[in-house]
């Protein structure tokens, strides 16, 4: 199979990762094993993989450029980069970042396993010394919920500490609208739960690096910990991957109507989507990543009352967390326990496939009735 630097990304995401021998089904087949006949390398699902899950791997791997390990979850991911760090280690993490990744880096804190410190994304200044003397330099970009684009290709070339780890979050950005590992960075992460599945029905995660040992050391830990993806979850991963190309662009062209129309509502005070010249890190945006993405937030005039009023009342659009599938989901983050930091009245609106003018009417008439 030719690597996606001759094919396209759209191309790439249909035609890798399928049987190629004559008499094989056509399309990757759903393998179900724990363990295998000995003979090969491949004796015990945990430790020398499947099919289904290499599938997944080959797909999500060509498109990061780098080699390709798959997790039960994108935590599962992300706890396995930062079971690389030595003791002691600093970890320099986003202000604005994904709970989870917060949470796990919080609690290896308390246990004095590493030092963590916090730093603004738009800093770029402050990530290119971070980059020095971190162990671990975590970035998110576009970021969760305030969608602030990183200029990574200064941070990822910044000189490093040696040994340190550049990781980056690639959710939402996907791997074809950002590719962290040609920019410079160690390891890119994605919640195949996100984008790659698109249809809101499994978890997944897959990490990627160009790092020999360190995807060898990936794979230990996913050996170790036992954090090993669902075969079911793993073909239906595959099977979403397939239309990945089509679905982003078609929910980002959504995305940009819809934050551009939300921006002139009289009902709606400020909204971030970094496709639209007013997001602050609009320049770098247009710089580092190849589209915007499907993700925007908005607040409202009024308060937390009048911004759960809005999810109560969009019908089309579903009052639901994530992000990433064909179906446009929103909620109020602020309403999320831990992220009581945000805006109170802030929705993040993941714009799914339907049709614009559909979407559109469903938030006008939530926005006109709700007070
Ligand atoms: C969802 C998400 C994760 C965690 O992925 P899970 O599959 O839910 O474990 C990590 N980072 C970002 C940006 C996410 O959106």
């Amino acid at each position: 199979m030719n690597p996606p630097s001759r094919l396209k990304p759209a191309s790439w995401l249909v035609a890798a990762g399928r049987p190629s021998e004559p008499g094989e089904p056509l399309n990757t087949p759903l393998v179900p094993a724990s363990n295998f006949l000995l003979g090969t390398e491949r004796a015990y699902a945990r430790d020398g993989g499947t099919p289904t899950w290499e599938a997944l791997e080959t797909i999500v791997g060509g498109l990061e450029a780098g080699r390709a390990v798959a997790f039960a979850s994108g935590m599962a991911a992300v706890a396995a980069v930062f079971e690389q760090l030595p003791a002691g280690a600093g970890v320099v993490l986003p202000d604005d970042c994904y709970q989870g990744v917060v949470g796990l880096a919080l609690a290896g804190a308390e246990k004095q396993r590493w030092r963590v410190q916090r730093l603004a994304l738009e800093d770029t200044q402050g990530w290119v010394q971070a980059c020095a003397v971190a162990d671990l330099v975590w970035l998110e970009s576009p970021s969760n919920p305030l969608l602030t684009v990183v200029d990574l290709a200064t941070i990822a070339q910044a000189p490093r500490k040696p040994g340190a780890i550049l990781a980056v979050d690639n959710t939402f950005a996907t791997p074809l609208n950002q590719q962290p590992l040609e920019l410079g960075a160690t390891v890119s992460i994605q919640s195949v739960t996100k984008f790659i599945g698109g249809h809101s029905d499994l978890l997944g995660g897959v990490a990627t690096t160009r790092d020999e040992a360190l995807w060898q050391a990936l794979r230990r830990s996913r050996m170790l910990s036992g954090a090993t993806p669902g075969t079911l979850e793993a073909f239906l991963a595959v099977r979403g991957a397939r239309t990945l190309e089509l679905r982003l662009q078609r929910a980002q062209q959504t995305a940009q109507v819809l934050a551009e129309r939300l921006e002139q509502h009289p009902r709606v005070a400020r909204v971030r989507y970094p496709g639209l010249p007013s997001h602050p890190t609009h320049a770098t945006a247009r710089r580092v990543l190849k589209g915007f993405g499907t993700i925007l937030s908005f607040e409202l005039y009024g308060g937390a009352a009048e911004a759960d009023a809005v999810c109560q009342r969009v019908q089309l659009i579903r009052h639901a967390t994530s992000l990433g599938a064909v179906e446009s989901t929103m909620e109020r983050r602020a309403a999320i326990p831990g992220q009581e930091h945000l805006p109170p009245s802030l929705l993040r609106l993941s714009v799914g496939i339907e049709d614009v003018e559909d979407l559109w009417a469903d938030l006008d008439a939530a926005l006109q009735t709700a007070w």
